[in-house]
């Protein structure tokens, strides 16, 4: 089998196979050979890992996955794909393909059964509205997983890498920093795909740290706190606080906890850094 990643090979399996693009699952295929390896590479496969691809579609970069790792499990959510993958990627025999869909799988059982515990790297190119609760279920999840190296928006990325003082800071900058290390690997043009999408697009490794990268006494409650302080950006953070009704804190406890952690009572949830919400999440759970 020829590698799909150019135009050319994309168009002629989408015909033989009478194939049409679905809006709702975010199909957009990578159709450049480069792109797909500087992936792979980004990803630092080798050939002792286990690498979960979540949307293989046509299986574009599944084809090079194959021959780095060890072993790699595609999970697509599209039917209409998975004879599309069987014939594909059929001269591999270090692949396995599943149709499901990732947002509703136990990820944690999954990789447990599938690759015994070894911890997972994971690759992706996914439909972008999914990024976010796809990278909070692979961190909450609990699997093992080494490092996810997926292509996000290009915002998304600046996102997930900024502090305080921008105004792309957010939930997900500090979701991202608490469990990983972020590095943007290469941004990628929207020619490099078919059909072709809005935004450009990047291409960033989270690397998994072996320990969160603050010490908090309920990981639950800050990202509660967090998530709380972002949802009224414009507000102090005490009024954010307090308005959340997931939130059982006075708003005396408040003041004072804010205060305890350094900083004024006019302060925003926007200008803490993720060591700052820590502190302030254990002081609101002092006894
Ligand atoms: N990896 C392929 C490539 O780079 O050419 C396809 C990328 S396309 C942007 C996203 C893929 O994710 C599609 O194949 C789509 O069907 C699949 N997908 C969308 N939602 C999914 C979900 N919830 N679970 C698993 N796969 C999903």
């Amino acid at each position: 089998m020829a590698y799909l990643a150019s135009l050319n090979a994309t168009k002629e399996i989408i015909e033989q196979y009478r194939f049409v693009f679905q809006k709702k699952y975010g199909q957009n295929f990578l159709i450049d050979a480069n792109v797909v390896e500087n992936i792979v590479g980004a990803a630092g496969i080798t050939s002792d890992d286990f690498v979960l691809e979540i949307g293989p579609g046509i299986g574009t970069m599944t084809q090079y996955l194959c021959e780095r790792a060890g072993k790699v499990l595609a999970v697509e959510i599209d039917r209409m794909l998975i004879p599309v993958l069987e014939h594909t990627l059929s001269e591999y025999d270090n692949v396995e393909i599943m149709q499901q869909d990732i947002l509703k799988t136990d990820i944690a059982t999954m990789i447990q059964q599938k690759s015994n515990g070894k911890p997972v790297k994971v690759v992706a190119n996914l439909p972008y509205y999914i990024t976010t609760p796809i990278l909070m279920k692979l961190f909450e999840s609990g699997a093992p997983v080494e490092s996810i190296t997926i292509m996000v928006q290009k915002e998304v990325a600046e996102r997930m890498q900024t502090g305080p003082g921008s105004k792309d800071y957010g939930a997900l900058s500090l979701a991202v920093q608490y469990y990983a290390q972020a590095k943007v690997a290469f941004t990628v043009s929207a020619s490099c795909f078919i059909p072709r999408p809005n935004v450009d697009s990047a291409v960033i490794r989270l690397t998994k740290h072996q320990t969160p990268a603050v010490e908090v006494k309920d990981e639950k409650m800050m990202f509660q706190i967090i998530r709380a302080s972002f949802n009224q950006r414009r507000k102090t953070l005490v009024n954010g606080l307090k308005n959340a009704p997931a939130l059982p804190f006075s708003k005396e406890r408040i003041v004072a906890a804010v205060r305890a952690v350094g900083k004024s009572e006019t302060v925003r949830g926007e200008a803490l850094t993720l060591q700052e919400f820590a502190a302030l999440t254990n002081e609101l759970l002092k006894k």
